[in-house]
């Protein structure tokens, strides 16, 4: 790895990051001091910053109901149709800002989203599957789409007319991406797509958002799978109750304790939260 931890940053180390502004020149997506709250009242978004510049991976990490979800809703423009709502901050795309844009727009202006769960159409086939994505895209870009998914997913090209509920696991993630590229998107939302998969799948998937990269997608790759995503991530962000704790580069992030205690699974912190950790080292070298 080689990895500088000295690179990772803390809110301790970088004063408070929901004060902080996040530079858009040449960023994919910026999201600024986001607060979101649910039903008008539960504050779930405390004030978040994160930025995916053009062409890298982002990975964000956190655990179950840590407002990874809640994110990806607030950028995709779907809080609505779960009663939450953004009270402070700005999302913008490629510089543009979207905070208060209609879904539409935003998946115009390049965005597509791979929904936890693999959410494919199980009625159709393989192939409709691909047709529904390219539906938002013009239609002079089907043919090139199409061919590029089925390089990318060979598995796919030998079962385009099965029924995509019948696929496994794996291949429906498979499904779930190429369905999200047949639209041509500049920035890619992954959440979770490494969820219940088997090892060898998570390499291939891995792979493959890294292929789709290097075509020149834009990727925020959320994950609770800390080393398949911060391999692969150019910077990595911890979330957790609904504020970013940490980032830093994926590699810095992958040598960094806190990371290998909580993510990993390499360190005796049990399951206690990733702050608890921060304050446990700091009574312990405080002595107080
Ligand atoms: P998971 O991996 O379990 O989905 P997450 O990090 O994606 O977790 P979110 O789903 O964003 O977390 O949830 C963050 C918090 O917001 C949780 O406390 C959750 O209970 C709450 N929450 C999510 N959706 C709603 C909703 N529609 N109404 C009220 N609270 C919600």
């Amino acid at each position: 790895m080689g990895a500088n931890s000295s690179a990772v940053q803390t809110k301790e180390d970088a004063g408070d990051m929901a004060d902080q502004t996040v530079t858009h020149a040449g960023t994919a997506l910026g999201v600024s001091n986001l607060e979101v709250v649910y039903n008008e009242v539960v504050l779930v978004l405390r004030g978040i910053s994160i930025a995916v510049p053009e062409g890298q991976i982002v990975a964000l990490l956190g655990a179950n109901g840590a407002g990874k979800t809640t994110l990806l809703r607030a950028v995709t423009g779907l809080l609505d149709v779960h009663r939450g709502r953004i009270t402070k901050g700005a999302v913008e795309l490629f510089g543009d800002d979207i905070t208060r844009a209609d879904p539409a727009v935003r998946v115009k202006s390049g965005l597509a989203q791979v929904m936890e769960g693999r959410r494919i159409f199980a009625e159709l086939t393989v192939e409709e599957n691909l047709r529904a994505g390219a539906m938002a895209a013009p239609s002079s870009t089907f043919d090139d789409n199409y061919r590029r998914v089925l390089d990318l997913f060979p598995v796919l090209s030998a079962r385009l007319r099965s029924t995509a509920g019948y696929l496994s696991g794996g291949e429906q993630q498979m499904l779930a991406i190429g369905r999200a590229l047949m639209a041509s998107p500049k920035l890619l939302l992954l959440d979770e797509p490494s969820l219940g998969l088997a090892p060898r799948i998570v390499d291939q998937i891995r792979d493959i958002v890294v292929q789709v990269n290097e075509q020149g997608t834009s990727v925020l790759l959320v994950e609770q799978n800390a080393t398949m995503a911060l391999k692969i991530a150019d910077h990595g962000y911890v979330l957790e109750h609904g504020r970013i704790v940490k980032d830093g580069p994926g590699e810095a992030l992958l040598e960094d304790k806190d990371i290998r205690e909580f993510y990993l699974g390499m360190g005796e912190a049990g399951r206690r939260s990733f702050r608890d950790v921060k304050t446990y080292r700091r009574r312990k070298t405080w002595g107080s």
